[in-house]
């Protein structure tokens, strides 16, 4: 399973389709991508492997410069479409892809039923991005910091807000994240084999830390909402 994240001036589905095959060593059963399409969170998400993905994006051009991207190993419902990450809120304000288990995600969901979210999946996954949006008064960061107070088990996030087409937030606890630091553009990702030919600069992200990410800077978090002085990760070594 994996993740890939991207901001910056070039197209977002190339750099996370080559991203995420760099990725499948960790194996998955299904894949997806969600894109900012001038204020649009685009979906396109299917079981199997990356090739049906790109299949699918032929048809469908997303052509953003901001997305997230996913590969699945499916804990909580079966490998298909629907259940497939990234995972969209009831208004399609927040798009989400998660690798890890969300350990109380059924007393998260009876809640959000009650508040009137309907679950299209099967996942744990989907109370994230429901209860992304239900935290959400404006502020991205401030929102993800309300869900990671709330949710076990373990997570690496990456998340996207329609009304943000210029930044993305991504945080971790007992799943593997990594931030890639470029030129006018950063990345995310699961593992450095998956954004190496971009960059060789690499923040690791600690648990629990919250991170940024714009075209020009990154700025991380830790659960207080402090601000952490991260150590640049020189990478001297190809895969
Ligand atoms: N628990 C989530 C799901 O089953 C994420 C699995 C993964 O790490 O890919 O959808």
């Amino acid at each position: 399973c994996g993740i890939v994240g991207y901001i910056g001036n070039r197209k977002a589905v190339p750099v996370l389709i080559n991203g995420l095959s760099k990725l499948e060593y960790r194996g998955y059963d299904s894949a997806g991508v969600s894109v900012n399409e001038g204020g649009l969170l685009k979906v396109i998400k299917c079981k199997g492997r990356l090739a049906c993905l790109e299949e699918k994006l032929e048809t469908e051009k997303l052509s953003g410069c901001m997305g997230i991207g996913h590969t699945r190993w499916a804990t909580h419902g079966e490998p298909n479409d629907v259940n497939s990450h990234p995972h969209i809120s009831q208004s399609g304000e927040i798009a989400v892809v998660h690798n890890g288990i969300i350990e109380n995600y059924m007393q998260i969901k009876e809640f959000l039923k009650d508040q009137g979210y309907v679950f299209k999946s099967e996942t744990d996954t989907e109370v994230i991005a429901h209860l992304v949006e239900y935290y959400y008064e404006g502020d991205l960061v401030d929102a993800v910091m309300k869900v990671i107070d709330e949710i076990e088990g373990s997570y690496a996030l990456g998340v996207l807000c329609k009304d943000d087409e210029n930044m993305f937030v991504c945080a971790r606890k007992d799943s593997p994240l990594i931030i890639g630091l470029g030129e006018g553009e950063n990345f995310i990702a699961s593992d450095i084999p998956a954004i190496l030919e971009y960059t060789r600069d690499i923040y690791i992200l600690e648990d629990k830390e919250v991170a940024i990410l714009t075209r020009d800077s990154v700025q991380v978090f830790n659960s207080l909402g402090a601000a952490v002085d991260k150590e640049i990760f020189k990478v001297n070594w190809d895969v």
